[in-house]
């Protein structure tokens, strides 16, 4: 069942469990020749040099059980507050990417589907949801946050079964971020005439809102939440790949009985059922959060039309590390950056720059931190990395990966083994990275870090401002004043100090160049969905 990943310094070093023991046997054996190198080095395995005899404990399995989750064999479109069949009957199926299950039949939206969403959105919009006063609006996002977190368990066991992220994350991060931005936004619905954007700002009419397969809960309520305190009407199409935790959150907005026709969920391909939807003249607003490449196609299509639009697109953030910063946490901090949800993350700090004089030691310790990293099954409680979302992304990984090591960078990944149906790709680390590899300037979407080096605070600004986006970076230092040199210099929407990768729902988030405009959360992000 399980294939074997060699660590790539130490060609055809096993990975599996019982190869861990193995190793660690053999460690024990290194450990008493004299002369022998640390065990921790030579085998990637958490072997404590003074303690031969003890091995890192191991992780009985943990998982999370499915029985939460209660999957029909077909779903149709939520269209008009019900579920329904789409007009000319096609479907398509989405699968677990860690094993390659077939989950469930979806629907694929057409043109006429995608006409009677926006059309019924509209209806919605003028009769009842922008006329409701804002605090009765509110009363229904309350509702939704709280059946979230009532529903959470089985929101998050859904979430990784489609997309293939650790339950760990699912659990603790998109679900409760979800919930929390429909509290937040719940709480600015009765006071959009205090919200400093004129006496009487008025919604904008009806969102079309595309969203991808990274964080496919969380994309949904950051693009619902805000449009519904506003008093918009939504359709949202979920990635195809990652339907299912959308049509759950449908599913949640008829219990909590929204007025039909105020939120509507097409599934369906984007080339067809996407382009349908935010080309179609009823309209008013366009929300995107996806691939550079379309959100250019979109900015193109929709030029002209007088359509709102905000853009959430690709990254290539740098994270970067002083000599003076606090190491233990910025070993962390580049691992979260990095490996959280398998670094398919837009903001993922994909670029560590590290400073000169520590680039040795940290590359050494956040390697020993790599090869205690747990691969696997997503719904395990103590996995750490779980599986690529698809199959064409993974092979996007792989091309990327391969081209790194073709133009000279030094891949290593920790000894790990790789379940072999699904779609895996272990953690790794290019060191030797010049700043015209592609891996230094393409954005990759998976769980693999790049590691360049500068001297002086205005060369790491130079190498982090290198690229065509601007989303995110990290700053790790000790100093404050630095901290904020740094993030006036850095040109990124979003710089997190001494931390990566947080989110919350009072914070705008969005980036600038190819990394779009508009921002989402905080008060920002209530202003994209009103008419000022
Ligand atoms: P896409 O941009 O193709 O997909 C994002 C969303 O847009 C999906 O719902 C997709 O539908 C939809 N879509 C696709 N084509 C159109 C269109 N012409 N008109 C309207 N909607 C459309 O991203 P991919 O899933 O193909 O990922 C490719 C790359 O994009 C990744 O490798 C990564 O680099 C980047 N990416 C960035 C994300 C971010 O958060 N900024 C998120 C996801 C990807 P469907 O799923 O049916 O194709």
């Amino acid at each position: 069942m399980t294939k074997s990943y060699p660590d790539h310094k130490s060609e055809g070093a096993a990975g599996a469990e019982l190869a861990r023991r193995d190793d660690a046997t053999e460690a024990r054996k290194r450990a008493d020749a004299p002369g022998q190198p640390s065990p921790v080095e030579e085998s990637g395995q958490l072997v404590a040099a003074d303690r031969p005899d003890q091995v890192a404990f191991e992780y009985a399995p943990a998982p999370e059980s499915r029985s939460v989750v209660h999957l029909q064999p077909s779903y149709g479109l939520f269209i008009d507050g019900a579920f329904v069949e789409p007009v000319d009957g096609n479907a398509y199926k989405t699968e677990n990417p860690a094993t390659e299950e077939v989950l469930a039949e979806i629907a694929a939206a057409g043109l006429e589907d995608v006409d009677r969403a926006v059309e019924v959105a509209g209806r919605a919009q003028k009769e009842v949801w922008g006329p409701m006063p804002g605090a009765e609006r509110a009363k229904y996002l309350f509702r939704v946050a709280r059946i979230m977190q009532e529903r959470s368990r089985e929101l998050a066991v859904l979430e990784s079964l489609d997309n293939g992220k650790p339950i760990r994350e699912s659990r603790d991060v998109d679900v409760p971020l979800a919930a929390a931005h429909f509290f937040y936004y719940a709480g600015w619905a009765d006071k959009l005439d205090y919200a400093g954007f004129g006496p009487h700002p008025a919604p904008i009419g009806v969102a079309g809102q595309v969203i991808p397969w990274n964080f496919p809960l969380m994309m949904a309520a950051w693009k619902l939440a805000p449009a519904l305190a506003a008093g918009n009407t939504c359709v949202l199409k979920p990635a195809s790949t990652t339907p299912l935790s959308a049509l759950l959150l449908a599913e949640i907005i008829q219990q909590a009985d929204l007025p039909p026709g105020v939120v509507n969920v097409i599934t369906g391909a984007g080339s067809l059922a996407g382009a349908a939807l935010v080309a179609h003249p009823g309209i008013d607003k366009v929300a995107f959060t996806g691939s550079t490449e379309v959100g250019k196609d979109l900015q193109r299509a929709l030029a002209g039309t007088g359509k709102h639009l905000t853009l959430e697109l690709g990254g290539k953030a740098a994270n970067i590390v002083f000599e003076d910063a606090p190491l233990d946490q910025a070993i962390e901090g580049i691992v979260n950056g990095i490996f959280f949800n398998q670094g398919e993350v837009c903001c993922a700090g994909s670029r560590l720059l590290v400073q000169e004089s520590i680039a040795d030691t940290v590359v050494e310790r956040l390697k020993r931190r790599l090869a205690t990293l747990r691969v696997g099954d997503p719904l395990d409680k103590n996995t750490d990395l779980g599986a690529i979302n698809n199959a064409a992304q993974l092979e996007k990984i792989r091309e990327l990966s391969d081209a790194g090591e073709a133009e000279g960078a030094i891949r290593w990944s920790p000894s790990c083994t790789l379940p072999s149906k699904g779609y895996w790709f272990a953690p790794t680390v290019f060191t030797n990275v010049s700043q015209v590899h592609r891996i230094a300037q393409e954005e990759i979407f998976g769980p693999v870090l790049s590691v360049l080096t500068f001297r002086t605070p205005e060369e790491a600004v130079a190498k982090a401002n290198n690229t065509v986006y601007g989303l995110s970076a990290g700053v790790w230092t000790e100093k404050g004043s630095r901290i904020l040199w740094m993030a006036g210099q850095l040109r990124a929407g979003v710089v997190w100090a001494n931390s990566f990768n947080r989110f919350d729902p009072t914070s705008p988030f969005g980036g600038y160049r190819e990394s779009g405009f508009g921002r989402e959360g905080g008060r920002q992000g209530l202003g994209a969905y009103l008419d000022v």
